[in-house]
């Protein structure tokens, strides 16, 4: 087995890009070509809307997004027990779909645009090693099963 010591960000964002060095016309500007800006003015781009992307970098993903995991995951930070708290049960299920919708999205471009990046959905495990995330832990097993 071959482990690559390189993202795909490392090894597939050669391509130069042009300076900027005219007045362009454009409908929407981004700011930093990370994840965030890229995949922003993609979403903008395919709904026919004129953008631009501005990398005070030599070439985009030079940022946070050049070496992240890059785990999709639709749990967020907040435990979906804190956000019924927060939010109510409606809105709470919202934040969950949400994700679940975000990792589809990501599945449909990456095969719509024959992304070579390894992409494969696998098990995620979350595990408690003191008593007290253990409780709250079955709080939140609790939380999920219900809804
Ligand atoms: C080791 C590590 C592992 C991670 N693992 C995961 C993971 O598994 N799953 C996950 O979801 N998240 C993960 N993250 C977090 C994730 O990588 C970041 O949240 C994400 O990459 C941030 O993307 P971004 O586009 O917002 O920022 P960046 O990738 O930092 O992009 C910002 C861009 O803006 C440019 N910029 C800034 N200011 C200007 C300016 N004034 N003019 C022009 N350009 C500018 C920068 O040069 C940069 O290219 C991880 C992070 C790290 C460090």
């Amino acid at each position: 087995m071959t482990i690559k010591n390189q993202s795909s960000w490392e090894m597939h964002t050669d391509k130069a890009y042009p300076k900027l060095n005219a007045i362009l016309d454009t409908d929407v500007v981004i700011v930093g070509a990370g994840i965030t800006g890229i995949f922003n003015a993609y979403m903008l781009a395919q709904s026919g809307v004129r953008v631009v992307v501005l990398e005070e970098e030599e070439n985009i993903v030079q940022g946070v997004t050049r070496k992240t995991t890059a785990f999709i995951e639709s749990a967020i930070d907040t435990s979906f027990t804190e956000l019924i708290t927060l939010f109510g049960i409606d809105r709470a299920k919202l934040v969950y779909q949400s994700g679940q919708d975000a990792i589809q999205l990501f599945a449909d471009i990456i095969a719509k645009e024959k992304i070579d990046c390894d992409y494969q959905t696998v098990s995620a495990y979350t595990y408690a090693t003191t008593e007290k995330e253990f409780r709250e832990l079955t709080r939140e097993y609790t939380a999920l099963k219900k809804s």
